[in-house]
């Protein structure tokens, strides 16, 4: 193993190089800059790439996987490589670095094109990165959908039948639990409505990071167009987010989402730190981590016992507002159009959507031009409401530009984990003392220790089962959306 863990470091030394160029091409580098830094990227990538699928390496690997005596860590370790290793050379040098070069040109296009409101230049690139995804699953795995092997990539284990039972579950009783909540329309959202000095919002943001044990000597944190965490190493988390003056909401649950993530990854092992473990974390169980920060916990009126006369001191004109009320109206919901902002409720939904279209195109059964009038179709079917235009539309998301299919389901597949694993940590810790009384070290304790420490050395469902007791179990999520939203609109199910 001792060749192994070497060449791993090697690999990790790129990977520093390569996500640093990464965090800086989205937070800070100049537009004009971009041809000059995605060719040089590309290179490097390519650089990447033979390294990472040097024949005497694969060929130790392939004989490593038949060696009995290894340990299981080292046995994973092997296992997850190969698939990685197997799945890399199945494109040559030229087709992996020229989709690296494509996935880096859509990603410009695509920004400047939610800028303008402008599907059409962007179409086409993404028409050319749904080709790039069906040939690179052809020649990865002929025999199988190739939808199949991205919901995987995202979520091992995961399949299109385990995601079609999930979703007809949320159809069937969240569909139906919206449409009461909406008739219902009892919590007053506007209530906190007003102009929230962005200077002062960083300054919030810092104090409940602060809140949340995410600390500044091994984290960063700035502002970007679209938020996300980028951990370049254990002790190098940087997070992002974005503001709107008159939306306090917007960028604080959008940080307490991403110090989720970030929590996750500084809570790894110091000896998985670098290795696959850290870098094969499946989205659906980092997503687990962010949600259950962002609704379970952020959105709890103990959480709120503790920082919201911390927010009325900023912002005075919170003082007519009681936390009941405040609390409520954090947690009131309220179809639209963007994911990043949707209440808990709604959220699944606009998955659903984006679930349905990935299916569609990869079984060929929706065409791939004008998928931005598929998208407002489905966005009225299911949410009701009428898409205004493309960028609030189709062009909200980053993940299709970077050629990533497959990722949206892990989200909402995320959020239900999580209803898992906060009922387990409601048993086993006094959340509501915990919260209340600034003690959230406890809950950073007990998540290291049943999920964080672990990263990928554990498949989606051990770790599930090692923090639960049980493997997945989607009734936990809609019994508490259920519970939550009939008791906050005051309804019987
Ligand atoms: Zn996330």
């Amino acid at each position: 193993m001792e060749v192994i863990n070497n060449w791993e470091f090697k690999l990790s030394a790129y990977r520093l190089a390569l996500s640093t160029l990464g965090f800086d091409t989205q937070t800070i580098a100049p537009k004009d800059g971009s041809k000059y830094r995605n060719e040089r990227h590309s290179f490097l990538s390519g650089e990447y790439y033979n390294i990472l699928t040097d024949d005497t390496i694969y060929n130790r690997l392939l004989k490593l996987d038949k060696d009995s005596s290894l340990n299981k860590t080292d046995k994973r370790k092997v296992t997850l490589y190969l698939k990685n290793l197997k799945d890399t050379k199945s494109l040559s040098k030229e087709e992996y670095v020229e989709y690296n070069k494509l996935v880096l040109d859509s990603s410009d296009v695509w920004e400047v094109a939610r800028e303008n409101n402008d599907y059409e230049l962007f179409e086409p690139y993404l028409i050319k990165l749904i080709e790039y995804g069906k040939k690179i699953a052809k020649k990865r795995n002929n025999n199988i959908n190739a939808y199949e092997l991205f919901l995987d990539d995202y979520e091992e284990g995961m399949t299109i039948q385990k995601y079609d039972e999930f979703f007809n579950l949320i159809k069937e009783r969240i569909i139906p639990l919206l449409k009461k909540v909406v008739q219902k329309n009892s919590v007053n959202k506007g209530i906190i409505k007003g102009v929230y000095d962005i200077d002062k919002q960083k300054e919030f943001n810092k104090i409940i990071m602060n809140y949340l044990g995410f600390d500044e000597s091994w984290s960063y944190f700035t502002t970007s167009a679209h938020p996300f965490t980028s951990g370049i190493s254990k002790n190098d988390i940087r997070i992002t987010t974005r503001y709107d003056e008159k939306d306090i909401l917007y960028s604080l649950y959008g940080v307490i989402h991403e110090v989720g993530h970030g929590m996750y990854e500084h809570q790894n092992s110091d000896e998985i730190n670098g290795t696959i473990f850290n870098t094969a974390i499946t989205s659906g169980i980092h997503e687990s981590q962010s949600r259950l920060f962002e609704n379970y916990l952020g959105r709890n009126i103990n959480f709120w016992k503790s920082n919201y006369h911390i927010l009325q001191d900023y912002f005075p004109h919170l003082k007519s507002v009681n936390i009941n009320e405040f609390v409520s109206s954090v947690n009131s919901c309220e179809p639209s159009f963007i994911r990043t902002e949707a209440d808990e409720l709604t959220y699944p939904l606009h998955i659903l959507v984006r679930y349905e279209i990935e299916k569609g195109i990869f079984d060929s059964s929706i065409k791939t031009e004008n998928l931005n009038k598929v998208w407002n179709l489905k966005m009225k079917q299911y949410l009701n409401v009428d898409v205004p235009n493309d960028s609030l539309g189709i062009l909200q998301d980053v993940h299709w530009a970077s050629g990533s299919f497959g990722y949206f389901p892990a989200y909402a597949l995320g959020s239900a984990y999580a209803a898992q694993i906060f009922n387990t940590m409601k048993k086993e810790l006094n959340v509501e003392d915990i919260l209340s009384n600034n003690k959230f070290n406890l809950i950073n304790d007990w998540l290291r220790e049943k999920i964080h420490k672990f990263g990928a050395s554990l498949t989606p469902q051990e770790l599930l089962i090692n923090a639960t007791g049980e493997e997945f179990n989607p009734i936990y999520y809609i019994n508490y959306l259920e519970d939550k939203y009939s008791k906050l609109y005051n309804f019987e199910i």
